[in-house]
């Protein structure tokens, strides 16, 4: 039986994070990933957006792990010259409801330390963004984007910089506590022993911690799926920076909005929405939602052309609570958790998990040193 030192499930832009941590720190590393390719799945199907720490409670893992990430993320792509733009974003109030939440908006980015946001009032709004419409807005200087793809390549090579390696078309089937340590069994039958396991298998994370042998059940959350679906502008959108609308008072936050996010040249697309799905290969886009889309869109963008958008592509948020639950946090379970040494399973690592994939890095590396 082959041994490691450590296997890292996963080569979404998390498990990447964790294993050049890892490896940085003088661990052999080896990252099994069950695609063809590093990154296609939810690392691939997002906004790109790297998030100021707005939303979430102050002094949840959400809240910390997005203020840090972002810091160390802004710093990393600069120095490993990953394409980005601190372009900033509007959260744009069109009902006075939403105009009287903004204050909160601001106190809550705040408690969280992300300090930079102000609220501005609709005049200095339509300045910044002459063909939106709106009451009044909140400024996040500090909001992103990035090249997620350039990101986790520059990720790979600093793993296998670091003497890691990343193995792909190798799925994990079922693992087993074996102290110290665990065995690890793969699709063609190869069986590892690792001295430890990090489980960063996304939508699949909860799946494989329930075929973990040793794992007191009581630890797995059930997984829950809500796709986001995106459509995209035939042409040009006349928006330098990000616009989200200001969420309903009272509604419930699985996701943030039909929003107007930008790549890197400038071309827009329009969501996620929230449709909770069964599967997590449920990755279709229903054309027939391009008229929802369109009616919150000309909300804030009354110029929106007819017939403009486009069925472009989906996401699946992987959550472990449901549509009638508050919104769960991230949940990072170490041996002090559940018990198994060696052993650290991410589930619920959905939005902020790009912006914060350097931060729970760190904290997986902690955890695997306790
Ligand atoms: C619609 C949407 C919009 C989002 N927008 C943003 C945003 O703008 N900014 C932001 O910060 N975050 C955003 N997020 C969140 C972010 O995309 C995720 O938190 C992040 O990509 C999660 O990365 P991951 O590595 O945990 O998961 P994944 O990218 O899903 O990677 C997990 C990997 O594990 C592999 N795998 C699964 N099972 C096995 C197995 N048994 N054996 C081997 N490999 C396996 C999968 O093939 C996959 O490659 C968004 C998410 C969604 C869904």
């Amino acid at each position: 039986m082959e041994q490691v030192d450590v296997v890292v499930v996963g080569a979404g832009v998390v498990g990447l994070a964790v294993a050049r941590a890892l490896a940085l720190a003088g661990r052999e590393v080896l990252v099994l990933e069950r695609e063809s390719r590093i990154g296609s799945v939810t690392s691939s199907r997002n906004s790109e957006v790297i998030h100021a720490g707005i939303y979430y409670p102050p002094g949840s893992l959400k809240a910390r792990h997005c203020v840090r990430g972002r810091a160390l993320l802004y710093r990393y792509l600069e120095e490993r010259h990953v394409g980005h733009r601190r372009c900033g974003k509007l959260i744009v109030a069109t009902t006075a409801g939403q105009l009287a939440g903004l204050p909160g908006i601001v106190e809550r980015a705040r408690a969280n330390g992300a300090g930079d946001l102000r609220q501005i009032d609709r005049r200095e709004a339509l300045a910044l963004e002459p063909a939106l419409e709106c009451l009044g807005a909140v400024l996040s200087p500090s909001t992103g984007i990035l090249d997620s793809h350039a990101l986790m390549l520059a990720l790979q090579g600093d793993i296998e910089g670091a003497g890691g390696t990343v193995v792909c078309r190798s799925e994990v089937l079922r693992m087993r506590v074996c102290a110290p340590g665990l065995e690890v069994t793969t699709a063609d039958g190869t069986v590892l022993r690792a001295r430890a396991v990090v489980n960063a298998a996304g939508l699949h994370a909860c799946a494989l911690a329930g075929v973990t042998g040793g794992l007191d059940r009581r630890h797995v959350p059930v997984p829950r799926f809500a796709k986001g679906s995106y459509f995209t502008l035939a042409g040009r959108a006349p928006f330098s920076r990000l616009v989200y609308p200001a969420p309903q008072p009272q509604a419930h936050l699985a996701g943030l909005g039909v929003h107007l996010t930008l790549d890197l040249d400038g071309q827009a697309r329009f969501g996620p929405d929230v449709q909770w799905v069964d599967s997590p290969d449920d990755l279709a886009v229903d054309p027939q939602r391009a008229l929802l889309f369109e009616a919150e869109v000309r909300r804030y963008w009354p110029g929106l052309p007819q017939g403009a958008l486009q069925p472009g592509y989906a996401g699946i948020r992987p959550k472990i609570s449901g549509p009638s639950e508050p919104a769960a946090d991230f949940c990072i379970q170490g041996p002090a958790v559940h018990g198994v040494a060696g052993l650290v399973n991410l589930f619920g690592i959905e939005s902020p998990g790009l912006t914060s994939c350097l931060s729970i890095a760190e904290e997986v590396h902690r955890l695997l040193q306790a």
